[in-house]
């Protein structure tokens, strides 16, 4: 595309894949359905307890006894108290502009329908839609002290005007293009950038989280591996490496928040200084530890 903030790119055709996640929720509900499984939606579990050979689930309007329980609970306050020292939820955020006219679109030189990111390490990702907008996202990875989590962080006007700045540095040649749509919503980041598993409750429970912002086709594989541990089954994926281990633990509070920020503003600085990590990041690239969403 013709932008000025780039001097080059790589065209990827098989590693990567545009979905549309509305629809692919929505598919996931009906194949679920056609195959039998009851779903309740809007229908919090307030806590989970293991007995002898079933764990019982509470929520407001009544209890599920069960077997087995599958937690993917992503981002949200975590049924199990040991994930809230692996997993913090991060928010990040989008703008969709309004429809481009032909003649915007042959300006900027966007003619396909790729996917585009950039390599900033606090990076921007975007795409078209299909009625020729363009959705604009990223960047700004915002921790509220504390795990905080909520409706309440799910709109930022800083976040939104950071966005816009940079989406017409990229893009100068529409100018004055207007955003119609605008939303963020929470990552779970851990410390080592991909997801971990585990059980609780005798191997009656398990789980999978910190899929880190890229957990649209990863949590297919999460899930797969999750029912293989709920099975208590040893399979090729249970043996791997990274479902055998977890992520380093972020600190307690206050040290968590002061961590993160001092790292976020480490990753500002490097991408202003073309990519040169400073001690503070070299010391945790050598832990293997890092922050991102
Ligand atoms: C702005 C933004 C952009 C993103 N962009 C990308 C991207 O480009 N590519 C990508 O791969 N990923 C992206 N992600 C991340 C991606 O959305 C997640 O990794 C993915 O949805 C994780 O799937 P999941 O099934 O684990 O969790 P979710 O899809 O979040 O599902 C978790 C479910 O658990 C439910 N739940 C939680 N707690 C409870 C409870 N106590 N009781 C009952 N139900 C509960 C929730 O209601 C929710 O339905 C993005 C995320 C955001 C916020």
């Amino acid at each position: 595309m013709d932008s000025p903030s780039y001097q080059g790119g790589t065209f990827d055709s098989r590693g990567v894949a545009l979905v549309d996640p509305a629809r692919l929720a929505w598919g996931l509900r009906a194949a679920c359905i056609e195959v039998g499984v009851r779903l309740f939606e809007r229908t919090p579990i307030r806590g989970i307890t293991s007995h002898d050979d079933h764990v019982i689930a509470v929520s407001r309007r009544g209890v599920v006894r069960a077997g087995r329980v599958a937690l993917a609970t992503n981002a949200y306050p975590p049924l199990l108290k040991r994930l809230s020292h692996y997993v913090v939820p991060v928010y990040d955020y989008v703008l969709v502009t309004e429809p481009l006219t032909d003649q915007q679109w042959a300006t900027i030189g966007w003619d396909g329908r790729e996917g585009v990111s950039d390599s900033g390490n606090q990076f921007h990702y975007y795409r078209t839609t299909d009625d020729g907008r363009i959705l604009w996202g990223g960047y700004d990875a915002v921790y509220h002290p504390g795990n905080g989590f909520g409706p309440q962080f799910e709109h930022s006007r800083e976040s939104y005007e950071t966005l816009a700045e940079h989406f017409f540095q990229t893009f100068p040649h529409v100018e004055g293009l207007r955003f119609s749509h605008a939303w963020g919503g929470a990552i779970d980041t851990c410390s080592r950038f991909s997801a971990f598993w585990g059980t609780a409750h005798e191997g009656k429970t398990a789980y999978v989280a910190g899929y880190t912002g890229l957990g649209v086709g990863a949590s297919r594989f999460g899930a797969l591996t999750m029912l293989d541990l709920l099975d208590g089954k040893a399979t090729e994926r249970t043996e791997l490496e990274m479902v055998r281990t977890k992520p380093i633990p972020f600190p307690p509070e206050p040290l968590r928040t002061w961590g993160i920020n001092w790292t976020t503003a480490a990753l500002q600085k490097a991408d202003e200084n073309g990519g040169r990590r400073n001690l503070w990041l070299q010391a945790l690239d050598r832990l293997g530890l890092g922050f991102d969403s």
